[in-house]
C-alpha cells in the first residue's frame, strides 16, 4: 500500500528534484515520506481522534449544552494512550490545539488511560467487551472489566470500598450493617477508623454544592477549582466506583470542555 503511495506521488511530481530518478529506487525523501504515511495508516485504523466542540443552547448556562463531533483528526501522540473502560482523561480543543486534561489522580508509573467511547458508568461490561474487540481488535481487561464494576444507575453508597490509613488497601465496607467504624485491612492486618473518612465525605457534599452553585453562575475557574478540591477529597477517602465520584468527574468535565472550543447554537423552535 505504502509503495503504491509512494509511486503514486512519484507519479504526480509530488518530490520535485528530491525524489529518486529511477522507479526501483528510493530517496531519502521519499523514504521519509513513505514512513509518514505508514505512521498515519497504522493509527487510522485504530487511533484516530474525534474532533468536537461543545454547543450550548444559551449563553452562560450548562443545561441542554452537549458535545458535537465535528470530524476526526490523527494525533500522532494521542495515539498511544490505550483504553480504560475507566477513562483517566478529557479531551477538549482550543482553536486547533488538542489539550487532554487528567479527570482523576495518576499515580506515578500508572498507565494514562482514554476513553474509546465504552465507558463502564453508561454499558454494561459484556456490551462494551463486545463492542471493544469488534471495533478495536482486543480484549478490554481494565480494572472496571476485571472487578465487573456497576454502571452509574446501579452504584449504591450501600459497598463503599474506604483506604487503609497504613498501606491505602481496599477497606470495602457495607455501610448498612456498620455497627463499628474500626475496619481490619487484608492486605496489612492493621485497624483503620472510618469515622474520620466519613466526615470527610459530608465535607464533599458541600463542596459540591459550591461546585454547582458556580456552574450555575457559570463561573467555570471557580468551579473547577471547587471540583478539583472535591475530586481529592473523595479520592482520599473511597476508592472507585462510587456516584459521588463519578458525578464530580462528570461535572469536571463538562466544565473542562466549556473552556476549548464552544459555541450558542440556540435549539430550533416549532413553527
Ligand atoms: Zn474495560
Ligand atoms: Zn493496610
Amino acid at each position: 500500500m505504502i509503495v503504491f503511495m509512494v509511486k503514486a506521488l512519484k507519479k504526480t511530481k509530488y518530490f520535485e528534484g528530491k525524489g529518486s530518478a529511477s522507479s526501483d529506487k528510493i530517496s531519502d525523501a521519499e523514504a521519509f515520506v513513505g514512513g509518514l504515511l505508514l505512521r498515519f495508516l497504522q493509527i487510522v485504523q485504530f487511533n484516530a481522534h474525534e474532533v468536537s466542540e461543545f454547543v450550548l443552547i444559551a449563553p452562560r448556562t450548562f443545561d441542554g449544552a452537549k458535545n458535537e463531533s465535528l470530524g476526526a483528526a490523527i494525533y500522532p501522540t494521542l495515539a498511544l494512550f490505550n483504553h480504560s473502560c475507566h477513562s483517566a482523561q478529557v479531551r477538549l480543543f482550543s482553536g486547533n490545539q488538542v489539550i487532554t486534561k487528567a479527570i482523576r489522580n495518576i499515580r506515578k508509573g500508572e498507565i494514562v488511560p482514554e476513553n474509546y467511547g465504552q465507558s463502564f458508568t453508561s454499558k454494561v461490561k459484556s456490551q462494551r467487551k463486545a463492542e471493544l474487540a469488534d471495533r478495536y481488535w482486543f480484549e478490554c481487561n481494565c480494572e472496571a472489566c476485571q472487578k465487573d464494576w456497576p454502571m452509574y444507575k446501579d452504584m449504591t453508597n450501600s459497598f463503599l470500598s474506604f483506604k487503609c490509613h497504613k498501606c491505602q488497601g481496599p477497606l470495602p465496607v457495607n455501610t448498612d450493617n456498620l455497627l463499628i467504624p474500626f475496619i481490619k485491612c487484608e492486605k496489612c492486618g492493621d485497624q483503620t477508623n472510618i469515622l474520620s473518612a466519613l466526615k470527610n465525605l459530608q465535607n464533599t457534599e458541600q463542596t459540591f454544592k459550591g461546585a454547582c452553585k458556580e456552574m450555575e453562575a457559570f463561573n467555570l475557574e471557580k468551579a473547577e477549582s471547587l471540583l478539583i478540591e472535591n475530586l481529592k477529597q473523595l479520592e482520599s477517602s473511597l476508592y472507585p466506583p462510587y456516584r459521588d465520584y463519578h458525578l464530580t468527574q462528570e461535572a469536571y468535565m463538562r466544565v473542562c470542555l466549556c473552556q476549548g472550543n464552544s459555541k450558542v447554537k440556540p435549539l430550533k423552535t416549532a413553527e
